[in-house]
């Protein structure tokens, strides 16, 4: 590494995004103060693995137990010394999440990025870079996405909030300088990839034999991401901080989901069975990440197609996925 080392926390740490991330740093020296309250949405086993996984990167790693929403929890990341950086991915992330209890799912999502600005400015952290989603752009036909279209007609609790979050990053950037980074994700996936996501359910129930339901008949489309690309673009995102910024990153190309099924059955040599569905409440009939700014402005792009990345998480989920998902849930049978 020619580069000085950084220290950067990253909030949501254990999570799917936040591990990978943490390895990519510390395997390249940098050192990572990381933050994460185990949120019910999965089992915390798997986010212990996540952990021990970036412990075994060696170097130099923090980890703290605590809610975003708390000062005392976050002041805890700059107890040694401030990080150079904020990566803040810790969200209920979940869509269907939002309708158990839409009030603490929204002050998660919002008070938590407040609180995360808060402490960015009592500390003089440089910068933070804000993990938002392509689904702030609402219902669109036209494709792909850009960043200069409208985002205004949040169709989801979810999309709601992280406009909301991107709205609190701009006006953090012009009322204390602060460098904030807004990161549109697209649908991303991967090893250790959220098991409540299509991909890895898809996978699982496939694995099983049991029926996959395909919402919005089949036809809802979706830009995957492969980890290794988001992971790339965060760390472009990171090296090129300065005032207010926003970006698409995505693969730039839509597969519907009947598309995604049939990829998974060709790469898998799985029978996969499904039953077509009504669409989700606040889901879009497609996303698709137009990433000229992303290209131009940080020289990311993206590297692993849809039919690449599934072979790579078929694999990981036969090697190992499936055994850790399994011992997260001692009452299930293999
Ligand atoms: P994840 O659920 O695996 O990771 C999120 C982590 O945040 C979890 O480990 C969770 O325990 C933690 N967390 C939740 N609430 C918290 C709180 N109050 N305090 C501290 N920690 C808390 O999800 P992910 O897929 O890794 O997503 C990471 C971020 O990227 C999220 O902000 C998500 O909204 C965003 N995003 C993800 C995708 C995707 O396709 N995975 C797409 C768009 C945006």
């Amino acid at each position: 590494m020619n580069e000085k080392p950084l220290h950067i926390a990253i909030t949501g740490v254990a999570g799917f995004i936040g591990s990978h991330l943490a390895q990519s740093l510390l395997q390249d020296g940098h050192s990572v103060v990381g933050l994460d309250n185990f949120d019910p949405l999965y089992p915390r086993p798997l986010k212990e693995h996540n952990l021990s996984l970036i412990r075994d990167c060696g170097g130099e790693f923090c980890f703290i137990e605590g809610d975003v929403r708390s000062p005392e929890a976050l002041d805890r990341m700059a107890a040694d010394r401030a990080p150079d950086a904020v990566i803040h991915l810790a969200a209920c992330a979940d869509m269907l999440q939002a309708a158990n209890d839409p009030v603490s799912y929204t002050d998660v999502n919002v008070s938590g990025t407040l609180q995360l600005l808060e402490f960015c400015v009592r500390h003089k952290v440089p910068g933070v870079v804000f993990a938002s989603s392509c689904l702030v752009y609402g219902e669109r036909t036209e494709v792909p996405f850009k960043e200069t279209d409208p985002a205004c007609t949040p169709r989801s609790l979810y999309a709601a909030t992280k406009l909301a979050g991107e709205q609190l990053l701009h006006a953090y950037s012009k009322l204390h300088g602060l460098n904030t980074t807004c990161l549109r994700f697209f649908t991303v996936y991967g090893p250790r990839q959220r098991p409540t996501m299509a991909i890895h359910r898809f996978v699982e129930l496939a694995t099983e034999g049991k029926c996959i339901e395909l919402h919005g008949h089949g036809k809802v489309a979706r830009d995957f991401s492969y980890i290794s690309d988001i992971v790339s673009g965060v760390r472009l995102a990171l090296e090129r901080m300065g005032g207010y910024q926003l970006y698409n990153l995505g693969y730039s190309e839509a597969f519907s989901l009947l598309e995604l099924v049939e990829t998974i059955r060709k790469v898998s040599g799985l029978t996969v069975n499904y039953r077509l569905r009504p669409e989700h409440p606040g889901d879009v009939n497609i996303t698709y990440a137009g990433i000229d700014l992303a290209r131009q402005r940080l020289g990311w792009s993206p590297k692993v197609g849809l039919q690449e990345g599934l072979t790579l998480f078929v694999r990981w989920y036969q090697e190992s996925g499936r055994k850790i998902a399994l011992a997260s849930r001692p009452h299930m049978n293999s």
